[in-house]
């Protein structure tokens, strides 16, 4: 294998035993850190990320706790839990795990977890910190790749970074992180024109679309850096976007699926706890 293999797993439990340290030290002060997680129907992808989330909390000491809520609650209902648990002084974050079932509308939902608390960084303040450069919580998952590409050394500055897909919780905030880093950034999506002359471009380059294997040894630069945030299941098997066989053989560094960026995920969320249960001692 050429590229160097940019771990998640590895990364996330150098990052536990600091992150336990925190947690400890706030104890030490009075201070339970606390993350409330609410699961709407039963989506058991989502439930496994929950569960995750879960043993995350208990591998540090968090407080974690999961409040189910039927597949068929109302908008009003819903809203009026998330404003319920929000105001809980106890409570230091809140994550509304998505995607919610059909027929509940998801940013309306999200608005009711208050900046301070939204430990997912998807409370359009935070985003709009994001963009402006300002202090606010970021995407654990756009956050948890930047994490990566610094800790492996890949350099940034003057580089040019390609992010294939624009959503609002990876494509878009991971572009405009790479852009706080001063990298060059093209951003492709499903109406890209000829996508294989943009990723041939990249230094770093960012696969988060859902598509199995999509990104082939042929659309890589030679010695790039590839982050494989995709999650997909090909015969029951988790798998990235890219194809990771044949791209380990042409870039510089490479992330697996799984144990890549699914870690940095999680372990950047425990990151958000932690960093607003503080911020709330200090207040
Ligand atoms: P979305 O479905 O919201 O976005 C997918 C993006 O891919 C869209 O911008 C879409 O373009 C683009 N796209 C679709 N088809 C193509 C194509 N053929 N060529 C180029 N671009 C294309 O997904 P998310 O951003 O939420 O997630 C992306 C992937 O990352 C998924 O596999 C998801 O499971 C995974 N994920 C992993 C996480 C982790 O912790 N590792 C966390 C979050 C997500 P358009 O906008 O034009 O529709």
């Amino acid at each position: 294998m050429a590229a160097v293999l940019m771990d998640g797993k590895w990364l996330s439990e150098q990052l536990t035993q600091k992150q336990a340290q925190r947690v400890k030290e706030l104890q030490e002060k009075g201070k339970t850190v606390t993350l409330s997680v609410v699961l709407v129907g039963d989506n058991p992808a989502s439930q496994t990320y929950v569960r995750n989330k879960q043993l995350a909390c208990e591998k540090l000491g968090i407080l974690g706790s999961t409040v189910l809520l039927p597949g068929d609650i109302s908008q009003q209902e819903l809203e009026n839990k998330l404003d319920m648990l929000c105001a809980d002084e106890s409570i230091d974050g809140v994550l509304l795990q998505l995607p919610l079932p059909k027929g509940l509308d998801e940013a309306s939902a999200l608005m009711h977890i208050p900046p301070e608390k939204d430990v997912d960084g998807f409370h359009t303040y935070n985003q709009g910190a994001l963009f402006s450069g300002a202090d606010g919580v970021v995407a654990c998952t756009p956050k948890g790749v930047m994490y990566m590409l610094k800790t492996y050394g890949v350099p940034l500055s003057g580089k040019h970074a390609v992010v294939v897909g624009r959503s609002n919780i990876v494509g878009k905030p991971a572009a405009l992180l790479l852009l706080q880093e001063n990298c060059t950034v093209t951003v492709c999506h499903s109406r890209t024109e000829d996508l294989p002359s943009f990723t041939r471009q990249a230094d770093i380059l960012v696969a988060a679309v859902g598509k199995a294997g999509m990104i082939t040894a042929d659309m890589v630069k030679e010695g790039a850096a590839v982050v494989d945030v995709g999650i997909n299941r090909v015969d029951g098997k988790l798998c990235g976007d890219v194809d990771f066989d044949a791209v380990k053989e042409k870039a510089g560094w490479i992330s697996p699926v799984p144990g890549g960026v699914g870690k940095m995920t999680v372990a950047m969320l425990m990151e958000n706890v932690i960093d607003a249960a503080e911020k709330r001692m200090t207040k």
